[in-house]
């Protein structure tokens, strides 16, 4: 008799599947353990949920192919918090479990292009570039085309398939990380000494071999007590045979273990102990605040505001500190882009090696190591951006999220589209522990949340003490109105004569400035001037951005890119100049100006490399530039007490998004951005450039009045019955052709109105400003309910059964409490 389980697949299909597990597989499945299974023509890895689950008589179940892993990689909790975002996101249980894993360990399947008749090629409108690249590889992958910027659509390659020029498979591709062995040395136990060694090594005559003993030696002498074979020979060159003959006299056996691939800097343990400063008074409060509840052991949250450089990482270290005393584990979590060497080694420099990292700059294996060590209870910490929050802790105490008004926790390309921020809560709920969300720019979704009492309020209203004062004072901040400067002092770039000066007074007294200029590139768009054609993307509607260095047009939302011509195509004419300013069109105005400032540039062209990010911050905050010029990379976290000017270029590219959100946004960015002056001993200064000098947003910012300006975005969203009031779900259609989408779109809307009470609204379908990306075009709806309606997940679990089924032309993803990819 064979049973059938119960497997959780990373495919858009919300179920459970059944499937028949052969005997022999029996003693290795355990729920949450990973097994291969075949779906239709193909394999998939899922996940055991349930073992004996109940399927009909009769009903024929496919088989179990292999177990992936011998122990369960998920336990309860995991497989509960997993579930609830699969229900709350609306998404497969198993593309929950999929986030939670280490990227590479699932058995994937790819799409692989074959050459099927060169001569065909010709007839079926294959553009030539495409032509040259398939007749050279005669195989190819839809990720291959994307990396060397040659676009093909499905319709293409759909024609292409019939008229037999290109054959398409799927291929199954083996998981890319797994377990790492290597070689070790086990001395004999009459060997185990250095004394025992160093009366062994006479009786050698070979110089090899008195140089291996001597290694064993100096190994036992620093106390370590794994001896890797590959380490021993390179460190004197012997062969395997000088290895073997010390093997064969029964001094030690070579044995083969695993090894973890940890990063070199997470593992050395010379890192300079720091403790905790004198608490200034409502950091005090703050601090003992969360250490009593920890002590609890129970769930509550609470939400932390305090203003840029209050010294919110001092209450977290002090709450972690009676988290680790109690035997309980942490999670902490930061937005990517703070995940900054400066940033883990006050984790460290607290910790130790008890703190592990999961960040996107681990090597595959590294992060696979790192996960699968923290499964097994190595680390006592975790810190790390987004998908940590699903990180497999056990004993959890206490949960960190830190900057937690941060876009970036919401995850919004693909399923499942959680907010990390709302699975912390949810995860801390499960696990009974403390959750604890600090920001000085709270989102309006927590400040609502605690003012109606679900989370608890602290509040840091002043920045922590330095050498000189009782506290650092907020920096000041004026408005400079460029209608005013254009008009009135002939203004013709994107840097007011204010704001110059100010500059250069930074440059005299050997202080530093940082410059934020949302938008990177040279120019946002490069206009002919005799005609007006702006060059635009092939494959999405937007126009291209001109960066300058390498001459190049680029598509910001696919990376198309393409050389300048010489000429404008549409009237012929050598007259294309920029219009705007990017971020490196500003740092090339500031460098012409300034001739001796050293300037850095970060942005996303600049920090394309691994450790790029981490450089340019180091060599700034060793005072090795003047003047740092970046988008929000710039705003995030950092802490240099040189710094005391900050200027932003201009307010007012996020203040007319079409997003409800992006006032808040601007809000949080340009506070933040502030925040970056004056935080030590030297006053601060920030200039804000605007052509809305009126908008109210300039006078809370200049009070430093976050309170203040959230009230009024909060009564808005009231009374527009947006979140945190109502809720929204962003639901969008996107494919090819163009009516098609619109036909989908309009189905499902009639599909929602349906299946929802009328006191439901549903909006659109609309078209995104950029309507067309990657070739694909994009429409959205956008569902409004009230708070109270609870079925709303339900209801649109229960459409998405309905709608006609979508294939590989036609996609709908469900955004639950986002807008961001519509
Ligand atoms: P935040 O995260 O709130 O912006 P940080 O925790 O980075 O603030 O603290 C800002 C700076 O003040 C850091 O350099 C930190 O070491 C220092 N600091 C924090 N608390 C104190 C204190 N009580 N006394 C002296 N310095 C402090
Ligand atoms: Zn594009």
């Amino acid at each position: 008799m064979s049973r059938a389980i119960g497997v959780a697949l990373p495919i858009p299909v919300d179920k459970v599947y059944a499937y028949e597990l052969p005997g022999e597989l029996e003693e290795s499945v355990q729920v949450g353990s990973l097994v291969l299974v075949p779906v239709r023509t193909r394999t998939y890895t899922g996940v055991v949920t349930e073992l004996d689950v109940q399927v009909r008589e009769g009903m024929r179940l496919r088989t179990v192919r292999a177990t992936v892993s011998h122990e369960p990689l998920f336990d309860p909790e995991l497989l509960q918090l997993t579930r609830w975002i699969s229900r709350y996101y609306v998404c497969a249980w198993g593309e929950a479990l999929s986030a939670a894993l280490p990227a590479g360990m699932q058995t994937k399947e790819r799409i692989v292009y074959y050459l099927a008749s060169e001569s065909d090629l010709h007839w079926v409108g294959i553009s030539p570039e495409l032509q040259v690249h398939l007749m050279k590889h005669r195989r190819t992958t839809p990720a291959k085309l994307k990396r060397i910027g040659l676009r093909i659509s499905e319709q293409e390659i759909i024609r292409a398939e019939s008229q037999g020029a290109l054959r398409k498979t799927v291929e199954l591709q083996e998981p890319t990380v797994g377990m790492k062995t290597g070689e070790f040395i086990s001395l004999a136990p009459a060997f185990r000494s250095v004394d025992a060694l160093r009366d062994l090594k006479p009786q050698f005559r070979g110089k090899k071999q008195k140089e291996i003993i001597d290694q064993l030696i100096s190994f036992l002498e620093s106390g370590q007590n794994e001896i890797s074979l590959p380490e021993i020979r390179k460190a004197c060159g012997a062969s395997r045979q000088t290895v073997r003959s010390l093997e064969k006299r029964g001094i030690f056996s070579v044995i083969e273990k695993q090894v973890f691939r940890i990063p070199e800097w997470m593992r050395s343990e010379a890192i300079p102990s720091s403790k905790a400063p004198h608490f200034h008074s409502s950091q005090a409060v703050a601090a003992k605040a969360l250490r009593d509840a920890v002590r609890t052991e129970t769930y509550q949250t609470f939400a932390l505001h305090g203003v840029t450089g209050s010294g919110k990482t001092e209450v977290y270290l002090s709450a972690l500190e009676t988290t680790l005393s109690l035997g309980r584990t942490a999670i902490v979590l930061v937005p990517e882009i703070s995940l900054t060497p400066q940033t883990v080694h006050r984790f460290r420099a607290r910790f130790g090696d008890t703190v592990a990292v999961l960040h996107s700059r681990l090597a595959q294996g590294e992060r696979h190591d790192v996960w699968q060590q923290i499964r097994t209870d190595r680390y006592r910490v975790v810190i790390g951006p987004r998908s940590a929050i699903l990180a497999p802790v056990k004993n959890l105490g206490l949960i960190i999220v830190d900057e937690e008004h941060d876009g970036s926790y919401k995850q919004g390309e693909t399923a499942p589209r959680y907010h990390a921020r709302d699975v912390a809560v949810m995860r801390a709920t499960m696990a009974k522990c403390t959750c604890v969300l600090g920001s000085a720019t709270l989102s309006l979704e927590t400040l609502v949340n605690a003012q109606q009492g679900k989370y608890t309020l602290l509040s840091m209203p002043e920045r922590a003490p330095t050498k000189d004062r009782p506290a650092a004072s907020l920096p000041v901040i004026r408005i400079i109105d460029l209608c005013h400067e254009r008009e009135e002092n002939g203004l013709s770039g994107p840097l007011s004569t204010p704001l110059l000066d100010a500059i250069e007074s930074r440059l005299q007294r050997k202080e530093q400035v940082i410059l934020l200029q949302n938008r990177r590139g040279y120019a946002p768009i490069l206009e002919c001037q005799t005609c007006g054609f702006v060059p635009q993307c092939i494959a999405c509607s937007v126009s291209m951005t001109y960066h300058q260095g390498e001459n190049q047009l680029r598509c910001h939302y696919c990376g198309y890119v393409r050389n300048l011509p010489d000429d404008c195509p549409k009237c012929e004419t050598p007259a294309f100049a920029p219009l705007g300013s990017g971020t490196q069109r500003v740092s090339e105005e500031l460098g012409e100006l300034f001739r001796t400032a050293r300037i850095l540039r970060m942005d996303r062209d600049s920090t394309r490399t691994k450790d790029a990010h981490h450089e340019i911050l180091s060599v700034f905050a060793e005072g090795g530039a003047d003047i740092l010029i970046g988008t929000q990379m710039v705003a995030k976290g950092l802490d240099f007490g040189r710094v005391t000017l900050v200027g932003v270029i201009n307010c007012d590219l996020g203040l007319r998004l079409p997003d409800f959100r992006s006032e808040e946004r601007t809000f949080q960015l340009l506070m933040q951005v502030a925040g970056r002056a004056g935080r030590a001993d030297l006053p601060g200064e920030v200039l804000l450039q605007t052509r809305r000098p009126s908008h109210p947003i300039f006078s809370f910012l200049q009070a430093h009045d976050f309170h203040g300006y959230a009230q009024i975005l909060t009564q808005h969203r009231q009374k527009l019955n947006y979140p945190p009031f109502g809720r929204i779900v962003g639901i969008q259609i996107r494919g090819a052709p163009q009516p098609a989408v619109e036909d989908l779109a309009n189905e499902w809307k009639i599909l929602l109105l349906d299946q929802l009470p009328s006191t439901i609204s549903v909006l659109g379908p609309e078209r995104p400003y950029i309507k067309r990306v990657e070739h694909q075009y994009r429409y959205f709806l956008i569902i409004k309910a009230p708070k109270t309606y609870h079925s709303l997940q339900e209801d649109i679990r229960s459409v998405l059964r309905m709608a006609p089924s979508t294939g590989r032309e036609l996609h709908v993803s469900v955004n639950v409490d986002g807008l961001e990819q519509v």
